[in-house]
């Protein structure tokens, strides 16, 4: 539908309010302010253009520190207060998302304050006014908020990923440094990446607490009292506690390392809200890079340290991860299964690796190859790619709207059938029985009628249980690949193998029958020569045991 609006005469500069917000999916080169004041100098364009004057420096509201939702974001707060003053008519923003990029909730929020305080939305990138009480405008700018949406969903995961890559190539992502450093930043090739660098003060304190603990053999507690009497500041509250004392002491960071700990997003219900709480994965779960800080503890105190806690052994970095199928097949008995090398005093290979799980001499089920494993595991990523190809060339993005549509058209035929049945028992109703039909018509025309509507109802019920899926196939097409990829190459790391395996599959649980040895079969002959039956063996071929069929039972993620 195309409107012509004469600006000049709906708007004047008063009647609005300027909005300007950074969004993550903005070029992450340019600064907040830089970013901010680009899309100011284009709405100030606008509107000289066309409504004669630039909107009021008391009516503009910068967003520097944004969230996704209205709830985190101050400044947009205020502009919906000020829409509810009927003075103003119209927010002039960069696009659409600027104002939510929440989820649907806020968007519907949005749309009825909008529309029902009359407030029009000017976007200059594209160029367009919303008219919200206009159910084409409304309906264009819910499409426009909700492309926002699912276009954050996907950059958090792709930033994601960027994240992980930093961590691998040693920067320190944080926003917080831990005691002992600052956050520093500097220049790799033509980007500004975060790093630390040695807090004097405070790394001497950590060099004491080390010596303490190691050296004086002085426990955590008495630690804390010491560095009290000292009148050296904790670093959180007034008193030094023994906790933080406890996780200073395994920090990797002080050894020169970062590391990579995936938070897990938990949806919280709290009083009817629903809010976001990140979780850490559990402790020790977690990769361990070579940073590109320096250490300000030396590793023989630093795992001297660990050996007197007595835990954190994954922090040792001869436990890395070397299996990429860790932590991603278990045993049908429910252990997981490890890799298990072979090899001879001198260190050669004595035979080829296996995966094995870890109660084996309980359980019995017999071990696997490792590559033979690997083989499998790449199997199942390579037909999941083959089936992802498949929805995407058939399109079943759209399968799910003609499926909708078949909802739809049946609702609406059980919504006829209702009015149908109610204007039947109308005209059975009617005071003159001569407009009334016989009884015995009028029985089977409703009962025909109620078998239809419960045949109606019944293919509504298993339209909606046969609903596929609505699945981004473009984004698992992707995460797919990339773990199918990483694994092939042999030169990949098989911590970051795991990762992206990680993301594609949940479980994969391995049956397979307990080997036996096979009895070889005893041949009977008569021997000439003692003239006696005697029983003699086949030719042996080595350890005969039966390879039965391995069974995978895999669970992937969606
Ligand atoms: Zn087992």
């Amino acid at each position: 539908m195309f409107r012509y609006y004469n600006f000049a005469e709906m708007f004047k500069p008063e009647d609005g309010i300027m909005y300007l917000r950074k969004s993550r999916a903005d070029d992450p080169l340019l600064s907040v302010g830089e970013l901010l004041e680009k899309h100011e100098i284009d709405i100030d364009s606008w509107c000289e253009r066309n409504i004669g004057g630039k909107i009021a420096q008391s009516d503009r509201y910068y967003e520097v520190v944004s969230g996704e939702k209205i709830s985190e974001r101050f400044e947009f707060q205020k502009v919906l207060k000020e829409i509810e003053n009927p003075r103003k008519k119209f927010i002039a923003c960069y696009d659409v998302s600027r104002l939510s990029r929440g989820d649907l909730e806020d968007a519907g929020k949005l749309i009825k304050l909008l529309r029902y305080t009359s407030t029009y939305v000017i976007t200059t990138c594209p160029q367009y006014v919303y008219d919200l009480s206009d159910a084409d405008d409304r309906e264009k700018f819910e499409r426009e908020l909700k492309q926002g949406n699912m276009y954050l969903e996907y950059f958090k995961k792709i930033s994601n990923n960027g994240r992980l890559l930093s961590v691998s190539q040693g920067w320190y992502i944080c926003s917080q440094p831990p005691y002992g450093f600052n956050r520093i930043k500097v220049m790799d090739g033509k980007r500004e990446r975060p790093t630390l660098e040695e807090n004097k003060e405070q790394a001497d304190v950590v060099r004491l607490i080390f010596d303490l603990y190691v050296n004086k053999n002085m426990g955590r507690i008495n630690i804390c009292h010491y560095l009290d009497s000292l009148k050296i500041p904790a670093p959180r509250g007034k008193q030094w506690s023994h906790h933080s004392i406890k996780d200073m002491l395994a920090n990797i960071h002080y050894i020169g390392k970062v590391k990579w700990q995936e938070k897990k997003t938990v949806m919280l219900v709290e009083d009817g809200n629903i809010r976001a709480s990140t979780r850490k994965s559990k402790m020790g779960d977690y990769l361990i890079f070579e940073g590109k800080h320096d250490a300000i503890i030396s590793q023989e105190l630093f795992y001297a340290a660990q050996d007197k806690i007595g835990r954190n052994h994954r922090a040792k970095p001869n436990t890395k991860v070397r299996n990429p199928l860790a932590g991603l097949i278990f045993c049908q008995c429910g252990r997981a299964m490890s890799l298990r090398t072979y090899k001879n005093k001198d260190g050669s290979m004595r035979n080829v690796p296996r995966l094995l799980c870890d109660g084996q001499v309980y359980c019995k089920t017999s071990s696997a190859l490792y590559e033979e494993m690997l083989d499998l595991v790449r199997n199942i990523l390579q037909e999941e790619i083959e089936n992802i190809k498949l929805h995407i060339e058939s399109d079943d993005g759209n399968s799910v709207k003609l499926h909708q549509q078949l909802i739809n058209n049946l609702e609406k035929k059980l919504k006829n059938l209702q009015e149908k049945e109610l204007s039947q028992w109308e005209q059975q109703s009617h005071p003159d029985p001569a407009q009334r039909m016989p009884p015995e018509i009028f029985k089977r025309l409703n009962e025909r009628l109620i078998a239809e509507k419960e045949e109606t109802q019944q293919a509504i019920k298993s339209a909606y249980e046969t609903m596929p899926e609505s699945i981004d196939y473009a984004e698992r097409y992707e995460r797919f690949k990339v773990a199918l990829e990483t694994l092939n190459n042999p030169d990949a790391n098989p911590e970051l193998q795991n990762i992206l395996l990680k993301r594609c599959i949940d479980r994969i649980t391995y049956s397979r029958e307990k080997a036996e040895r096979v009895k070889s079969q005893q041949e009977r002959y008569y021997d000439k020569e003692q003239k006696k039956t005697r029983y003699r063996s086949p030719l042996k071929t080595g350890g005969n045991w039966t390879s039965n069929p391995i069974e995978l039972d895999v669970k992937l993620r969606v």
